[in-house]
């Protein structure tokens, strides 16, 4: 018997089980590490209550997010580019001036808040309790906290002294160990702030459903959200949902606009009728025996290739290879190695199934039969990229339904 982790209810068992996993970014430097290796229970569950999706075990911060943890925003091109256009949005709709307030929960390197300075506003605030991430920030003169959102409530009060017009934080939500808690000192801020913006980015759970991206499930992401869900838990702390907006991040996401009034557009209304039945365990339970059919069609497809004597490659090593190579066990007897162009993975093994990562130059010094594409979410970019480099063999795209593709055609 599980509990919610936000409304405590009852429930029985998870729809779906992957298995005991590692962390899905902590690849391996040295095989001696292999028998240290921590695994954790990896399965999701839905609560009828409050319709919210999560992990059954959810793992404390200082475990999903180690000192190791190095991701930094201002790396990703195609999220610099979103935030700039996001932070010029906010800027034009709000007609923010300098001294109002920005903060942001889970400010990273600043990357979002340095947009805002550089339209002028110098007033903003980040939160990020990740030590390199925060240097970084401070050190580019964007001010952050080096603490969590929940120890730094009272301080967040005190600097931006009632003057806080936006307060973000993107995929935070799924991240956060206890969502009371975090709600808690939300609520607080905005009680300081009444006609200040709560905007907050998740993952959008019925695409997560509908496109079975069941590889995107990790520790790292303890809840899935739909807007249902988030106005149950927004209700709670006296916050009310008045847009949503679709956006192209992360597979798939949503913008929710909140504030202690109300003030709704037709766009909430809109999401919460079309997400009517993922407030049902059915379509859940559904997706869980679907899931598991295609994981093994996938491992029936590889057999049959590795039977045929071919040598079969995994190409690109993101944070939900992990989460799929576990879940449907592809090991070293599968694949011979991973190829990743990013520097910091080279060299290592993969979490739990110890693939070695090669530098993606060995394609073609030594091609294989077939590949096996784990950033199928771009795979077509991967595919001609592939063929223009001379690569003739097979392609195999794992999800949403696991199909081959030659390279002929
Ligand atoms: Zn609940």
């Amino acid at each position: 018997m599980y509990h919610c982790q936000f409304c405590k209810t009852k429930i029985k068992e998870p729809f779906l089980d992957l298995g005991n996993q590692p962390l899905c970014n902590k690849f391996i430097k040295n095989k001696s590490e292999f028998l240290r290796e921590k695994k954790y229970p990896l399965a999701v569950m839905f609560c009828p209550n409050c319709k919210l999706v999560q992990l059954t075990c959810r793992l404390p911060t200082r475990i999903a997010f180690d000192k190791d943890f190095n991701y930094l925003t201002g790396a990703n091109k195609d999220g610099k580019t979103y935030f700039n256009k996001l932070a010029t949005k906010l800027y034009k709709k709000y007609k923010l001036t300098n001294g109002n307030f920005i903060v942001d929960i889970g400010s990273n390197d600043g990357t979002f808040l340095s947009d805002f300075k550089s339209l002028g506003i110098t007033t903003v605030l980040g939160v990020d309790p990740a030590r390199k991430p925060a240097k970084i920030a401070n050190s580019k003169g964007i001010k952050t906290i080096n603490k969590s959102f929940e120890e730094s409530v009272d301080e967040i009060i005190k600097i931006t002294n009632g003057k806080i017009h936006i307060i973000t934080a993107f995929n935070v939500l799924a991240h956060t160990y206890d969502l009371n808690k975090f709600m808690r000192g939300i609520y607080k801020i905005m009680r300081h702030n009444k006609n200040a913006t709560f905007i907050s980015q998740s993952h959008y759970l019925p695409n997560l459903i509908r496109k079975f991206e069941y590889d995107t499930i990790y520790h790292e992401h303890s809840r899935y959200y739909s807007v249902t869900s988030l106005k149950n838990i927004f209700q709670k702390y006296n916050l009310y949902i008045n847009t949503v907006f679709p956006v192209n991040f992360y597979g798939g996401s949503i913008l929710v606009y909140s504030s202690l009034y109300k003030n709704p557009s037709r766009s909430v209304l809109k999401f919460i009728s079309s997400e009517e039945k993922y407030s049902n365990l059915q379509i859940y339970q559904k997706f869980g025996l679907q899931v598991e059919v295609k994981r093994k069609k996938l491992i029936s497809l590889l057999n049959k290739l590795k039977k045929q004597n071919m040598k079969i490659v995994g190409i690109g090593a993101p944070m939900k290879s992990t989460t799929l190579l576990n879940y449907c066990n592809i090991g070293t007897n599968i694949l011979d190695y991973i190829t990743e162009v990013n520097e910091f993975k080279i060299g290592t093994y993969s979490p739990g199934m110890h693939i070695k990562i090669v530098n993606d130059n060995n394609l073609q010094n030594n091609p294989p039969d077939a590949a096996l594409i784990l950033s199928w979410n771009i795979s077509k970019t991967v595919i001609s990229k592939l063929k223009k480099k001379g690569y003739t063999g097979k392609f195999i795209v794992p999800i949403p339904t696991p199909i081959i593709i030659s390279a002929a055609l």
